[in-house]
């Protein structure tokens, strides 16, 4: 099997930005239409296309029909007859939706529950997707704004006393249970999350804001999804999680029960193959708090930044718990050639900047800025940097 060159797919979400992903991949964007996602994967939704045999076939198909060839003994008994990640490139310009992602046991009855239900895959109300747990990491390309897991019992406590207007979300905290409090914010009627926001949001628009405080991020929420003079109760949320800054080059990993939300910035992502998301607000989609209740970790969280660990002069890789992927920057000077493992997962990899050629025992290729490839399991290749150039590569950590 040759190296794979991918056609990515590009998600036009409205909370995209419009310059980072369009630049990447040389495109003129005139429009100025939002390039909010870059898919490099086998995912149902949006496979990569590739050529093989002279056909254009998605990858999804082609590792079904090839799977010995593709995938490789330990990646196909351990995970099937389908690619295990999904790598992304994202460009956040607005704030994404609270979310948290479910554990593979939840999703699995998730699943089979709403299939025995009938709700059609594509309906509005359809919490679960599919029957695999989303674990995801993201390394930062920018500055990068983001809420990662519940703050400590102290901080919320603070938060609480310091705040005037929660002075009526202050009995619901009495026995320092996150879960009572988050339960009772997300099953308020809303005119009771009206009567809190109103006043807050108003003193806000009066003060001088600095993202570094949850304030700037609540009136910016506010303005993104003020609806029908209703505030979004999703507001609250960002007073409860941690907010974090991560500089460029940095990484974060969160697992299965974590909530979460990106604010701003750009950002390279790698997940299980998954799509379930289940919302907690600042989103149109459907919210169900039921699920979502289930599914999150009530419990205070320490953001830890990912310690990279050099494998090679020229490869970086950020370690996670994650058995289904695991992502590596590539990092090859102008002449410097990166080897490849001679054992290896089916990998993914998308070169950010420069041009490189890649040279396997049958074929030399070339590969610039915002193309992807895909090298099938156990093909050892080597990697020959054209300029300076970067890469993510995305493979399935084998244990
Ligand atoms: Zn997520």
């Amino acid at each position: 099997m040759p190296i794979l060159k991918l056609q990515t797919s590009i998600m036009h979400y409205l909370w995209g930005g419009t310059d980072f992903i369009s630049n990447l991949l040389g495109i003129d964007n005139f429009a100025q239409e939002p390039f909010a996602e870059l898919w490099i994967g086998a995912h149902r939704q949006a496979p990569c296309l590739t050529y093989w045999k002279g056909t254009q076939i998605a990858l999804n198909q082609l590792i079904r029909r090839e799977k010995d060839n593709i995938l490789g003994n330990y990646t196909y008994q351990k995970f099937g007859k389908r690619l295990p990640y999904l790598l992304k490139a994202l460009d956040v310009r607005q704030m994404l939706s609270i979310q948290v992602h479910p554990n593979k046991e939840n999703a699995k009855k998730g699943f089979a529950k709403e299939n025995k239900r009938n709700i059609s895959l594509s309906s509005p109300l359809r919490n679960y997707k599919d029957n695999n747990h989303k674990p995801e990491i993201m390394l930062a390309l920018s500055d990068f704004w983001l809420l990662h897991g519940f703050r400590s019992i102290q901080e919320i406590h603070d938060i609480l006393e310091n705040t005037p207007e929660f002075e009526t979300l202050k009995p619901y905290f009495l026995e320092k249970n996150i879960q009572n409090l988050y339960k009772n914010i997300m099953e308020m009627p809303q005119e009771q999350v009206n009567a809190i926001l109103n006043p807050l949001l108003s003193r806000l628009k009066t003060k001088k804001l600095y993202k570094n405080s949850p304030d700037y991020w609540a009136l910016l929420a506010d303005q993104q999804h003020h609806k029908n003079g209703d505030h979004d109760r999703g507001i609250f949320s960002i007073y409860l999680l941690n907010l974090l800054n991560l500089r460029q080059g940095q990484a974060i990993f969160q697992d299965s029960g974590i909530l979460h939300a990106y604010l701003e910035g750009t950002n390279i992502e790698l997940m299980a193959n998954s799509d379930n998301v289940l919302r907690g607000g600042l989103t149109p989609k459907h919210i169900s708090v039921n699920a979502l209740l289930k599914n999150t970790i009530f419990e205070p969280l320490e953001p830890q930044i990912i310690r990279s660990k050099q494998l090679s002069e020229t490869e970086k890789v950020f370690p996670t718990s994650a058995q289904d992927f695991e992502l590596s920057e590539l990092e090859i000077a102008e002449n410097q050639t990166h080897q490849s493992d001679y054992f290896h997962a089916p990998d993914s990899l998308l070169v950010i900047e420069g041009e490189i050629e890649i040279f396997t025992e049958q074929k030399t290729q070339t590969f610039k800025k915002g193309e992807a490839f895909f090298v099938s399991a156990d093909l050892p290749y080597q990697i020959f940097g054209k300029t300076n150039s970067k890469i993510y590569k995305a493979t399935v950590p084998i244990l």
